[in-house]
């Protein structure tokens, strides 16, 4: 009797999507290249469940029913290389091997190439919503070769999570090649924003009105019951409620300012300049990870550097308004930036990306699940070509509704000194979008200044060059 599905990598990730694999009726075959971590999966979680362990990849792979289906669930980088190259020699035509782990989109389309010209089958799988989203139903971001994705289909739909509001399982085929990882980098490319916008939220809060972690507990868990509903703001509301098992104060306070990323958020930026997107409120973000990072260089430049010495006058309920209204109306540029990120990139590799159809599987299982998801579903879903989130007339108004609390809150931030450049780099875009006229006719002029580097005319069609030195 063979599996219907194998696994390679036995981390987190990997134990808990066999588990979940397996409690939706699929027998399982798992390989991990240190066995140790074999034995221990098997002799815990994974005991009387219908998965068997394998302890090489030839066993591996006769284990497994054909076309096999086969997911790795490795270190991203070479570790994937190594497991394809350990398990080709042992593969037949038609099999399927699905990368799971958060690949660089150009590695996966590098290895699609190569897997399809040896008559395999490859697909690039973004996987969102950490340890408990793998368990109990994650995100799905599958792309790569088209035919293979009918085969995985009906397993990753059992698995994925399935959205609140219609119940449809939160997995859809994004388009080949890399499509799929290069979705789930721009998932976390937003990730990183809406946590950052958070994190402003809070410092704003914390040096104007310094609500005691109770009172931040109320207001977290108020926003999250309205328009600013997700898990991240949920969770965040939780954060307060924790105490320091050490020293009894909340634990939040005794934690290190120091943020740590392992890349995907800055190769989200990398990239949106590479094809010529701006997403300015997640460069932002990367920035402000990378700033927290130099912690002792910024404790010495505090002794040496200061800031206004303003304190925060208006009423504590006017502060708590505008930082929920600029936090809402940030995330919504935010999305605005990542959603045409994709539909750049979407033109560029030639993907041909649903925008309706990813927004829709980002709204269960993943880390940036939220209220708001369901209506950019909804706008694109009335209109697929939509040139950006802000020209939807729901956006519209959400965001110009909000516009003189968001402005009263970034401009409470710079009087007060308070960093908040994703908070400003939101308003900084919709200001800029929104501006049939910007500065950059004085840019055209100080290249064509210095390099001879032509300009346009308001006036006239054609490319001009002025002598700039005559007056
Ligand atoms: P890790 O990223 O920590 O990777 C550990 C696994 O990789 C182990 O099974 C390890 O095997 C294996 N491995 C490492 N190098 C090699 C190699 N050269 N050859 C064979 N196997 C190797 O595990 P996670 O479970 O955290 O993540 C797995 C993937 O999923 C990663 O790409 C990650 O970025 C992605 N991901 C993780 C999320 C999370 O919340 N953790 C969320 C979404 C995606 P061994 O036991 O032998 O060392």
């Amino acid at each position: 009797q063979k599996n219907s599905f194998g696994l390679i990598g036995l981390a987190v990730m990997g134990q808990n999507l066999v588990l979940n694999v397996a409690d939706h009726g699929f027998s399982v075959s798992v390989y991990n290249r240190t066995a140790e971590r074999t034995h221990e999966f098997m002799s815990g979680e994974a005991k009387n469940k219908k998965i068997t362990a394998t302890y090489s990849p030839k066993e591996f792979v006769a284990s497994l029913e054909r076309p096999r289906i086969i997911q790795i669930m490795v270190k991203a980088g070479g570790a994937v290389d190594a497991v394809i190259a350990e398990l080709k020699p042992w593969l037949d035509e038609g099999d399927i091997i699905i990368d799971g782990g958060n690949s660089y989109f150009s590695d996966t389309e590098r290895r699609t190439k190569e897997l399809e010209s040896n008559k395999l089958r490859y697909i690039g799988m973004g996987v969102s919503g950490g340890e408990e989203g793998a368990r109990f139903g994650p995100s799905l971001m599958p792309g790569g070769t088209k035919e293979a994705y009918a085969l995985i289909e009906p397993l990753m739909s059992a698995i994925a999570a399935k959205a609140p509001e219609d119940g449809l399982p939160c997995v859809a085929y994004i388009g080949h090649g890399g499509a799929g990882h290069y979705v789930k980098m721009v998932h976390n490319g937003i990730e990183y924003a809406d946590m950052q916008l958070i994190a402003e939220s809070y410092a704003l809060l914390k040096s104007t009105i310094n609500p005691a972690p109770e009172e931040f507990h109320e207001i977290f868990t108020e926003w999250n019951n309205g328009e600013l509903s997700s898990f991240l703001i949920e969770i965040t509301a939780f954060i307060f409620t924790k105490s320091d098992d050490k020293t009894g104060r909340p634990l939040l306070e005794m934690i290190l300012d120091k943020a740590g990323q392992k890349g995907t958020g800055k190769w989200t930026s990398q990239n949106a300049i590479d094809i010529g997107a701006p997403v300015p409120t997640i460069t932002a973000a990367v920035d402000a990870r990378i700033l927290s990072s130099m912690k002792k260089e910024r404790q010495e430049a505090s002794k040496i550097l200061s800031g206004p010495k303003n304190n925060y006058a208006d009423e504590r309920g006017k502060i708590i308004a505008a930082v929920r209204d600029a936090l809402y109306a940030s995330k919504i540029c935010s999305y605005a930036q990542g959603m045409n990120l994709l539909k750049r990139a979407s033109e560029e590799y030639g993907y041909n990306m649903d925008l309706g159809e990813i927004a829709s599987i980002w709204r269960a299982g993943c880390i940036i699940r939220a209220k708001l998801l369901d209506d950019i579903t909804r706008a694109y879903r009335s209109r697929s070509d939509l040139p950006n989130l802000l020209l939807d007339a729901g956006f519209k108004h959400a965001v110009q509704s909000r516009q003189a609390s968001w402005r009263f809150a970034v401009k409470t931030a710079f009087e007060l000194g308070i960093p908040a450049a994703a908070l400003s780099a939101s308003l900084a875009y919709f200001d800029a979008y929104r501006s049939g006229f910007l500065p950059a006719n004085l840019i055209q002029a100080q290249r064509d200044y210095f390099g001879a580097h032509t300009f346009e005319r308001i006036d006239t069609s054609g490319v001009f060059h002025a002598n700039w030195k005559e007056k």
